[in-house]
């Protein structure tokens, strides 16, 4: 048996091994606690059927883990000195494959229709780059990529904003975004002492389990987002106030708002946050027809 990759001394051993020195600007903060590892792994609840998509393997510390327990792990690195080292520590794991590209650039549809052919289901597991947490998740959950769901470690008060209730402060376009496609919950909160180095920041692990349907009915789903992300675009402002600075310029702009916040049972004095996602889908199909 060798020894797992994420503990304090075989995380330094490899370092040294390749001299290898930490990007800030990567958002590399490697896992040293395969209990905690362990526990992000247990919520993606993986069969030896399932297929894994890694973003940022590091040194490999989750990805042995994944590999230890699905069928096939496709892992994105966008650091180019990072892959010999993961060829090295994930040698005893055949069913790990790594690709060299930055996740956002990357066609993660087309690999997936190339990699995961056999898999039953496929899970999004990562301890992600705190620099592009929203838009790597975006893009996923934007692409309506065929997975089950995603399990990830994130800054805790982006985890906060993502699994929001209405009518709190962290409740804001971002929770909107994300539970349109996904049922969101926050299932661990973790020390910094887990990483090296530690990173400024409090950690928390997300789990996102897709929706078979979409929670509403939408006119349209660009036209949804542009009235949410209004709607928030002064959190002190009214809905009306905001929605009527925000909105493009028509004919009686602000009747046509006032007709379709009455429409939908939404009172004009009340602010963003507190609206559910299904008042809020009230909301833009009644604005629809005035903006088009
Ligand atoms: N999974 C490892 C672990 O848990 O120890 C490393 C996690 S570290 C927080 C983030 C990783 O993402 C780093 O390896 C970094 O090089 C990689 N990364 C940063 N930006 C990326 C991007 N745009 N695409 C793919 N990987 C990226």
């Amino acid at each position: 048996m060798h020894k797992d990759i994420a503990t304090p001394m075989r995380t330094k051993e490899i370092l040294d091994k390749y001299g290898f020195s930490f990007k800030k600007s990567l958002g590399q903060n490697f896992l040293i606690d395969t209990n905690i590892l362990n526990r992000i792994v247990d919520h993606a609840e993986l069969t030896d059927h399932s297929g894994a998509i890694e973003i940022g393997p590091g040194i490999g510390a989750l990805t042995e883990q994944l590999a230890k327990r699905a069928e096939k792990v496709v892992a994105f690195e966008i650091d180019q000195r990072l892959l010999p080292i993961l060829e090295d520590t994930l040698s005893p794991y055949p069913n790990v494959k790594v690709i060299h590209s930055d996740v956002l650039k990357a066609d993660v549809q087309a690999v997936m229709k190339q990699e995961f052919e056999k898999q039953e289901d496929v899970m999004v597991v990562a301890n992600l780059p705190y620099y592009v947490t929203t838009p790597i998740l975006m893009k996923l959950l934007e692409e309506r990529l065929p997975i089950r769901g995603i399990v990830c470690m994130l800054q805790k008060e982006v985890g906060d904003r993502i699994s929001a209730k209405p009518g709190t402060k962290e409740y804001g376009s971002l929770s909107i975004a994300v539970q349109y496609y996904t049922k969101a919950e926050t299932v661990m909160i973790v020390p910094k002492t887990v990483f090296m180095p530690q990173p400024n920041v409090d950690s928390a692990v997300i789990r996102l389990t897709l929706h078979d349907e979409p929670p509403v009915k939408l006119k349209d789903e660009d036209f949804f987002f542009r009235v949410t992300r209004s709607s928030f675009a002064q959190r002190r402002k009214t809905i009306l106030n905001n929605l009527t600075s925000q909105l493009p310029d028509g004919k009686q702009k602000k009747e046509s708002i006032q007709a379709a916040l009455k429409q939908a049972g939404v009172e004009e004095s009340r602010r963003g946050e507190t609206l559910s996602i299904e008042e809020f889908a009230q909301l833009s199909n009644a604005l629809y027809p005035y903006f088009h």
